[in-house]
């Protein structure tokens, strides 16, 4: 079955799927997107993913490339045309094609652009967790916008994949986690609070992150909103980290040093279980 993309308005073959070279997504980042996991047919916490990519586009002053309804059924179009019961959908909408200027000309047309990919379906259980290393943050000062611009990103995370390591968390000019390259960072502390840096521009609002909160506090779990060190994290009694497309996965070494037991903790899977239940309440879409 071929791939199908989806490219302003047309639906089109994967290997074909195009925009302009001098789309400004391509020559300055001038993009945003978002990535929905869908499990069971469903696309997970899709709402809250929407409203992120509206304050995206808003803080860029770029226009919703569709009305949202239009955006939610095109969301499922590819879905469906790709058979994914289980994966993701990844839309990104740039600020338009133009003649390449910093400033970008008046009433450009946004480009849409959907893809979807299936993965296995997630699985309750946790599985064993991935080792993180950390490094100097190497982003842009307004990482809450969920750009293109993923350089600093790639990087990081590249150099986490050389040392054998998943994910890196990357680190603020005084040594706290700012959160991963493409995962929120947490800690559980030995006195049993949820510790999660706060929302800013330093970080990106992760969906999952939103939810795995929510669930918790739901469990009577403190969850306290403030930076942490490297140093906290390899003392802690649990860390984790959160993403649409892995959930809540356990992070069991830091930097080489295992954090407590070196396997998923009881609340890891706790919140992980209750985030599937939480999130797998809405309409199968095909
Ligand atoms: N931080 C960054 C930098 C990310 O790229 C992601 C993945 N989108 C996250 C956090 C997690 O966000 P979410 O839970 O919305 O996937």
């Amino acid at each position: 079955m071929p791939r199908i993309a989806y490219v302003n308005g047309a639906y089109v073959q994967h290997r074909d799927a195009a925009t302009h070279v001098e789309d400004r997504g391509y020559q300055f980042a001038d993009a945003v997107y978002e990535v929905i996991a869908i499990a069971g047919r469903r696309l997970l916490d899709e709402e809250p993913h929407l409203d992120r990519l509206g304050h995206s586009l808003s803080e860029l002053g770029i226009g919703w490339p569709l009305v949202r309804p239009a955006l939610r059924y095109a969301l499922r179009e590819v879905a469906r045309a790709n058979r994914v019961s289980n994966g993701l959908v990844y839309l990104q909408v740039s600020r338009g094609v133009a003649k390449r200027d910093y400033v970008p000309p008046a009433g450009l047309q946004p480009v849409l652009v959907i893809t979807a990919k299936s993965t296995p379906a997630p699985s309750e259980a946790p599985g064993p967790g991935v080792a993180v290393i950390s490094a100097p943050d190497l982003r842009w000062k307004r990482v809450d916008i969920k750009s293109t611009g993923l350089l600093g990103a790639a990087i990081n995370k590249q150099k986490a994949r050389a040392a054998g390591a998943w994910e890196c968390w990357q680190l603020d000019e005084r040594g706290f986690v700012t959160e991963g390259t493409s995962s929120n960072a947490w800690i559980l502390t030995h006195e049993g609070e949820l510790i999660t840096r706060p929302t800013g521009h330093d970080i990106l609002a992760g969906i999952t992150r939103a939810t795995v909160a929510r669930v918790a506090r739901q469990l009577q779990l403190k969850v306290v909103e403030r930076p942490f060190t490297i140093a906290e994290a390899q003392g802690a009694r649990e860390a984790f980290m959160t993403r649409a497309t892995s959930i809540v996965t356990p992070v069991v070494r830091v930097d080489g040093k295992q954090v407590g037991a070196g396997a998923a903790g009881d609340v890891v899977a706790r919140l992980r279980a209750e985030y599937l239940r939480a999130v797998g309440d809405s309409e199968p879409f095909w």
